[in-house]
């Protein structure tokens, strides 16, 4: 048996039924991380020591005779701008190179108290800010698929790792795509939920009003478990909610609607990307689904409110790191000679680049002509979105425009990198849960649709995907 291919399911039964010990299957997953990973470079900290440490607890506990819950002893991977007490929280930057966590984040928490196995902290976008992992301080994690292109980004070692059987799932965190890009790139199934359902409590900030925590997984199924397992209020984060149970009600393909927006298969998109999305929309028309092409007339603001509002946020949030509270502490003159040193060595450009426009769009005299205005855009996309679920249940769409590019093909201009996200951003700013699930490949390329729900429905969603992995 392929231990580090099995669903978490497929893992949990093989525990119950003793044909394999949780320090066995960790095991595995830590011998491919020392072989494979060599190559992918989608690990940023090993945490070999607590992970068989928790995996003799869940072994204990099934020799002693007792239940286990349904993600015991399944090993994890975990994007490094979520914290775990006592491990390094880089966030793939110089300037929290050295930092430990000091506690530990809710979802993790709430894993840990399910006896879930940490792997390890994989590599992103420094602080999340990237659409290809290759601005993180230290390496750039390859595709697996193609070691020539990037694996996406921001959560690109989360994305990599799991599509490489290096982990079961993973954990990463999506502001404007961080999740779904990178499962689309390297074909996992990615769940951005509504913003709120799960807390952020332990996630290093980037966009607050954004940020949202979500699974890798290597399907559906298994990214529902973890969604179950990580949602729900919590009194740490004042933005977290608790799902209404009514979405969670069963429905038949038959009674759905489903959106098509004419504003996501416009020019610029690949049309092998096109077909692979429509085909997968035919598909549940011959369930039974109602199709209906419908328009989100805002969409082509999105990504410059997006960049306007990340980069305020950013430069609000970032301004923490001041070489004395977190991490690296460079300069020996005065204070602001040490502000000043440890924020030009501990930055990366890209960081650089967001922290200075977004400052220049808060300040006063620019405030109104750009934060102000993106904050409209967002309530007019917001409103967009709120118009079309009248009509219908979710919303098709491509995860990106192209699969996977290569490595370096962007790096060195900003605005191809923003406009990666060009299909993600928008619903990340109405805050609607969104899971990218593959849809086939052009060659070895794996590309990936978003199913867009309306709040709370990521059960429906993420049923849908199950729907269409299985028909
Ligand atoms: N690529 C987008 C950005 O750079 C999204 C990043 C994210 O979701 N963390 O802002």
């Amino acid at each position: 048996m392929e231990l580090h291919r099995l669903t978490i399911l497929q893992a949990h039964e093989g525990l119950i039924k003793k044909e394999f010990s949780a320090c066995e299957l960790t095991k595995v997953f830590l011998n491919k991380i020392a072989t494979r990973d060599k190559e992918i470079c989608s690990f940023i900290t090993v945490t070999e020591d607590l992970a068989l440490s928790q995996a003799k607890r869940v072994d204990e506990k099934i020799q002693a005779g007792n239940d286990i819950p349904v993600l015991a002893g399944i090993p994890l991977a975990v994007k490094d701008a979520i914290m775990v007490e006592g491990i390094a929280a880089t966030c793939a930057s110089q300037i929290l190179k050295n930092y430990i966590a000091s506690y530990t984040a809710t979802c993790i928490l709430k894993l840990e108290l399910q006896g879930a196995v940490i792997l390890g902290k994989t590599n992103m976008d420094e602080f999340g800010m990237g659409s290809s992992t290759e601005n993180s301080a230290f390496f750039s994690t390859k595709n697996p698929l193609d070691k020539t292109r990037v694996p996406g980004g921001s959560s690109g070692g989360s994305a990599a790792a799991t599509k490489a059987d290096l982990c079961s799932y993973a954990l990463g965190a999506d502001t404007g795509g961080s999740i779904r890009l990178p499962a689309s790139f390297c074909g996992v199934v990615g769940l951005r939920p509504t913003y709120g359902a799960v807390s952020r409590y332990g996630l290093i900030a980037f966009a607050s009003s954004l940020d949202q925590i979500g699974p890798l997984a290597k399907t559906a199924e298994d990214a529902e478990i973890v969604f179950d397992a990580i949602a729900g209020k919590d009194d740490k984060d004042a933005t977290s909610l608790e799902m209404s149970r009514t979405q969670q009600e069963s429905f038949s393909i038959a009674d759905i609607t489903i959106g098509v927006p004419k504003e996501y298969f416009a020019k610029g998109i690949d049309p092998e990307v096109e077909g692979l999305v429509r085909s997968a929309i035919q598909k549940f028309e011959q369930e039974g689904a109602h199709i209906e092409e419908v328009s989100l007339p805002h969409t082509q603001y999105a990504l410059a409110a997006y960049y306007l509002i990340v980069d305020s946020e950013a430069s609000a949030n970032l301004a923490r790191y001041d070489g004395i509270k977190y991490g690296l502490s460079s300069g020996d003159t005065d204070l602001l000679g040490v502000y000043l040193q440890s924020r030009e060595e501990g930055f990366g450009d890209e960081v650089k680049r967001r922290i200075m426009l977004g400052t220049y769009a808060l300040s006063a005299g620019y405030y109104d002509a750009y934060y102000v205005q993106a904050q409209k855009v967002r309530t007019l996309l917001r409103e967009d979105f709120e118009k079309v679920f009248q009509k219908v249940d979710v919303l098709f769409t491509p995860t990106s425009p192209v699969p996977a590019f290569k490595l370096k093909e962007r790096i060195e201009d900003p605005l191809a990198m923003y406009l990666a996200d060009v299909f993600t951003v928008a619903v990340s700013l109405a805050g609607l849960p969104v899971v990218s699930v593959p849809v086939g490949a052009v060659g070895k390329l794996p590309v990936g649709m978003q199913i867009i729900g309306k709040p709370f429905a990521e059960h429906q969603i993420l049923a849908l995907a199950h729907r269409l992995e299985t028909v």
